[in-house]
Formats: structure tokens, sequence, C-alpha cells
């Protein structure tokens, strides 16, 4: 059943279900994952859950559930912080707010989303609330750099990892909510590294020109040539998540010559627009040689997800590619 429009992660609402029924959730929850991937969109269901009038929770049609979904329920309290930093004087209103009972719910909620936003200050003040839970509370922490917060903050939440999405949930999501096309909605998901919001952030005139750009050159380059094939690792961007991005691309490229190769199916591929160029590809290399340049992208991305030197990384890619 639907948790709150929420698209896959039935492993941590299940636990939240779980929580519910048995009248047995913690006082403080960090979600944690990677951006995009919908942890405040769960935190705001789950909120809406606890305070839900209905025997299915959350309902999405009751009072209380349709005071939340317009950001006006008195109880579930979304902690903005003030530009890039959570600060104490944010921590201290809450506390404030938890000296009364929750106003006409039933469960008063803080939501903390991006909580390593907080000052030192802030994650002392807020430790202390931690430390002692006022009844009738709950926070929500969410992060996609639990490594940033505290451990002392982190050992008194109960944790909830939010997993990348699988591929399908993203082109759901695009299909259902953005009115993709199945065809749009599954090249997109497929360079969106399991991230909603990054699908979203994609320009897809951008994407679909770069991705052209990338089959085109893939097909024809001459790997005599190192001109040629260092010039690949120009125009994969110079911001970080702009080469992930195009290297994701990269990479799908790759998986479609190889199912090219061993299938002949088109209909397999995610670039299943790009057909021609994708046999032109797979038509020029060996099956090992693919594999190969598979895993050579895949190194390329975990270097630059971990900071690397972006310019060394890509040329030193761009002449190992076959
Ligand atoms: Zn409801």
């Amino acid at each position: 059943m639907a948790f709150g429009g929420i698209y896959g992660h039935e492993k941590p609402i299940s636990i939240l279900r779980g929580a519910m029924e048995k009248g047995r959730t913690a006082h403080a929850y960090l979600f944690y994952g990677m951006e995009g991937v919908g942890k405040r969109t769960a935190a705001a269901a789950f909120a809406r859950a606890l305070n839900c009038l209905d025997p299915s929770p959350p309902c999405d049609a009751c009072l209380s559930c349709r005071k939340a979904l317009h950001h006006h329920h008195p109880d579930i309290v979304t902690i903005a912080g003030e530009g890039q930093f959570i600060k104490i004087g944010a921590v201290k209103e809450l506390q404030e707010q938890m000296k009364f009972s929750p106003r006409e719910g039933i469960r008063r909620v803080f939501i903390l989303p991006e909580a390593d936003r907080m000052n030192a200050a802030a994650a002392n003040a807020l430790l202390k609330t931690l430390e002692e839970p006022v009844a009738g509370n709950l926070l929500i922490l969410t992060t996609s750099r639990p490594h940033a917060l505290p451990m002392t903050i982190l050992s008194r939440c109960q944790h909830l990892r939010f997993a990348p999405l699988p591929q399908e949930e993203v082109a759901r999501f695009l299909r259902d909510r953005e009115d993709f096309d199945a065809e749009a909605a599954e090249v997109v998901a497929a360079s969106a590294g399991g991230s909603i919001g990054k699908a979203l952030e994609m320009n897809r005139e951008d994407f679909l020109a770069m991705r052209k750009g990338i089959l085109e050159y893939l097909s024809s380059v001459d790997p005599a040539n190192p001109i040629q094939r260092l010039s690949l690792a120009g125009r994969l961007g110079a911001e970080r998540e702009e080469i992930l991005e195009n290297l994701r691309i990269l990479r799908t490229c790759y998986r479609d010559a190889l199912v090219m190769r061993e299938t002949g199916e088109p209909q397999r591929l995610i670039f299943r627009d790009q057909t021609v160029l994708v046999q032109a590809l797979a038509d020029r290399l060996p099956g090992r040689s693919i594999l190969d340049n598979l895993a050579i992208v895949e190194a390329a991305m975990s270097a630059i997800d971990q900071n690397a030197n972006k310019t060394l990384t890509l040329e030193t890619m761009a002449i190992k590619l076959l």
C-alpha cells in the first residue's frame, strides 16, 4: 500500500509502519541517504501518519493530513535554519515549543532537513533534547552527510537508510508525476543515479544533446588517435555533478552496446531511440573490450565521487578506454 506518495524505500517505510502499529516509535530518527532520494518526503509522510485521524495512516484526506499537506499543521514543524546553517536560536525555539503539549495533533513532529547544517552550538543544544526526550514529541533529522554530524547526536537517533532508488522507481515517478513519456522517463532515469531530485534537475534538452554527442564520439572514434581520444575528457564537463551525470551516460552507452552484442535485441536497450549509434559501437568493439571499458568508467566515477583530480581522472580514463 502506498505510504504518502513515496516511491521505493519499502524497508525504512515498513520499519516506520511497524513501530507505529506497535506504538513503539523512537524519540528521534535519522533518515540518511543520497540527495534527492526522498528522505524529506518520507519524513513528511511519517509526520502525517503519526497525526492522521484515519485507521490507515496517512490517509492524506482527513483534516489533519490536509492541514499537513498544506503546511498548516501546528504540530508538524520544519526547522528551516538560516541560509546555509541551522543555528542555536532555531533549536532553542524548538525546545520552547516542547514545553507545551501538542496543540491539536497526537504527536508533535519536528523535521530538521539537512541536519548536518547545524553548527556546533546548535548541535550541542539539540543533544540536550535528545538526552532528555519530552513525551509527545518526535524528531526527524535528515542528511546526505551523516559523517558530518557529531557522534553524540548520531548515537541518540534511530538510523534509517534511504538507498538510491531502483531505476524503475525513478522512471515511474517521472511518468506519473512529471508527464514524461515512457521512453524519455527511462532514458533520464538511467542517468539519474537513483535520485528523483537528480532526475528533476536534469535538463532534458542538454541531457539529450550530451548523450547524442557521446554516442557519436564512441561509435566513430579512431582508437589509434590519442588527440581524438583525449577530446572525450574535455567534453564531460567541469563540475563534479555534471561529470558524474555524463559518466553515467557513458556507462549506459557501453551497457547498451554489450546488450546489443549479446542479444541483438534493440528493445532491450535503455537508449533504444539511438539504436543505430549503439549498433555502431557494438560493431566496433568486442564484448571483452566493452566490459573493460565499463570497469574503467566505473573506476573513474568512484574517483570523481571521492574528489580525485577531475581533469587527471578524465584524461586517464579517456586514454585507457578502447
Ligand atoms: Zn489522515
